[in-house]
């Protein structure tokens, strides 16, 4: 059987950079949204609208079964939640995430939001600290693709990441890193090989080299690392109840070094901290 490459040429990495870009304006969109009364089917049709704006089109309505643009995730929920009308309030913990396929190019990313407003400040506090961890387990994964030599490298910076932080401060709890759910590969499917674990993991797995375009996406509790499906064939929760927070970007491996196509500023924010500084594909 023929096998694609993983790698993909410089023209296929210079094509990834406007559908990341429409996949970032997508979230942008959201953004502003996000507060108590909105529910997240609008958050849905803002950022499909976003999209279609963009001559491009949702990659999530092309998975079969699926038929919106985003996975709005809230609370215990932490991934592949379904929009509709539940309403937000202040203080939920919401993880968006979306993606556009533009020319047959993919981008897929994820952030997760604080519902603004009169909320229970500890657990606003205990919110904020789950997904400024979450977040910098992806960071910590995307900096290390600059410098390590295997895509197993980035798992176990993630998972370095997470543990590094200890217990949370706020409530004492050991977060916990879904196990089967993972990045992957992206190109011209939303879902390529390979896999790319949020742990440590025996395998060393591909080699990280110029061509290789993976989102980075750890899904991380503030409790255990268990996880069901809901009723509606989608909603991935936790069996505890605790918080769950994902964050996701694109990012490709070029000549140059490495560019996060799902930032407007290629990552070099999130990346500062790290000593990492982001290139343009040229
Ligand atoms: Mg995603
Ligand atoms: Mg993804």
């Amino acid at each position: 059987m023929f096998r694609r490459s993983i790698y993909k040429t410089p023209a296929q990495l210079r094509s990834m950079v406007e559908p990341g870009l429409i996949t970032a304006a997508a979230l942008d969109a959201v953004a502003p949204l996000i507060r108590p009364g909105v529910t997240t089917l609008e958050l849905d049709t803002a950022a499909n609208r976003t999209i279609l704006d963009r001559g491009a089109e949702s990659n999530f309505q092309l998975v079969r079964g699926y038929r919106h643009t985003l996975c709005v995730s809230v609370n215990e929920e932490v991934v592949h939640g379904i929009p509709g009308d539940r309403v937000l309030e202040a203080g939920d913990i919401v993880s968006v995430d979306g993606g556009a396929q533009y020319q047959g190019w993919n981008g897929d990313s994820a952030r997760t939001f604080i519902v603004p407003g009169d909320a229970d400040a500890e657990i606003v506090a205990r919110r904020t600290e789950l997904s400024r961890v979450t977040e910098g387990s992806m960071w910590a994964g995307i900096a290390a693709m600059a410098s390590v030599s295997h895509i197993g490298d980035i798992g176990a910076a993630i998972q370095g990441f997470i543990e590094d932080q200890g217990p949370s401060a706020v409530s004492g709890e050991t977060y916990g890193i879904l196990r089967e759910y993972v990045g992957h590969g992206i190109g011209r499917k939303m879902h390529e090989a390979p896999s790319v674990f949020n742990y440590r993991t025996p395998d060393p797995g591909a080699e990280i080299k110029p061509g290789l375009v993976l989102a980075i996406e750890p899904m991380v509790t503030a409790g255990g690392e268990a996880t069901f499906v809901e009723d509606d064939d989608w909603t991935v929760s936790t069996v505890d109840g605790s918080d769950g927070s994902h964050w996701e970007h694109s990012v490709a491996v070029h000549d140059g070094g490495i560019w996060v196509l799902t930032a407007a500023d290629g990552g070099a924010a999130g990346l500062a901290p790290f000593g990492v500084t982001p290139t343009p594909i040229a």
